[in-house]
């Protein structure tokens, strides 16, 4: 009684993977990287035209353009490049069910043979095999052979609009700091705000990836620093050029 317990629970831990929480991660880790984007793109746009010497609504009409835009081109973004791993999953999952149609024995061999390379012994592997393809063949081929989750299927309209939320939304922090700065401050109040939020973001996506903190921080907040930089130069040439 107790071994073959034992035998079921090393069973059961090979051919079920725990996928849930790393598809979690991953999901966070791309807002997370989305919204160092809106704050370095914003805050850059936003630092260039205020190098340019415009007033206080040039440079907000440049956030609030910057916001829209970031947005959009992420939204659309996301659905093309997830609407081609959605495509090559479907194409997955077709040619999958046409093996299993065909080609029924070998497919069951294979499955054996996947986990007997996990660990199963012959015997206990072909019986996994036999019982999960018993229960749902197709779901198994799938999660054991290609690696696809029912769970995690590729999803694009929404990561369209998870991605343009959480631009829009990080968007917001360099428009703040330009609504609350005095007017000598502006570029440095822009600034301050947005390398701060960028510091707590990458220390934040460090920790989703179990990656040290302090390192992704200062490696984020300088990379904003140098966007930042170089557009509020750019700005600032323009400026002096045209003006
Ligand atoms: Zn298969």
């Amino acid at each position: 009684m107790h071994d073959a317990r034992m035998t079921l629970e090393r069973a059961r831990s090979l051919v079920t993977p725990e996928r849930h929480q790393s598809a979690r991660a991953v999901w966070l880790r791309a807002a997370v990287l989305g919204a160092d984007d809106a704050i370095v793109s914003t805050a850059s746009l936003m630092i260039g035209v205020a190098a340019s010497t415009a007033g206080r609504d040039a440079i907000l009409v440049a956030g609030i353009a910057g916001l829209v835009a970031g947005s959009m081109s992420m939204a659309v973004g996301e659905y093309v490049s997830v609407s081609s791993q959605r495509d090559a999953e479907r194409a997955d999952i077709e040619g999958e069910k046409e093996e299993l149609a065909t080609n029924p024995e070998a497919e069951l061999l294979e499955l054996a043979s996947i986990y007997r390379e996990r660990g199963l012994d012959q015997d206990l592997a072909m019986q996994v095999a036999t019982q999960l393809s018993a229960k749902d063949r197709l779901g198994s081929h799938l999660r054991d052979e290609l690696g696809i989750n029912a769970a995690s299927l590729a999803k694009p309209l929404q990561a369209a609009w998870i991605s343009a939320v959480s631009f829009a939304s990080f968007a917001v922090i360099p428009i703040l700091g330009l609504l609350v700065a005095p007017a000598s401050l502006r570029m440095p109040t822009i600034a301050a705000l947005s390398l701060l939020s960028l510091a707590a973001l990458g220390a934040f996506g460090a920790y989703l990836g179990g990656a040290p903190l302090m390192r992704a921080a200062l490696r984020v907040t300088l990379g904003g620093a140098l966007a930042m930089f170089v557009t509020a130069a750019i700005g600032r040439l323009l400026g002096v050029s045209v003006g």
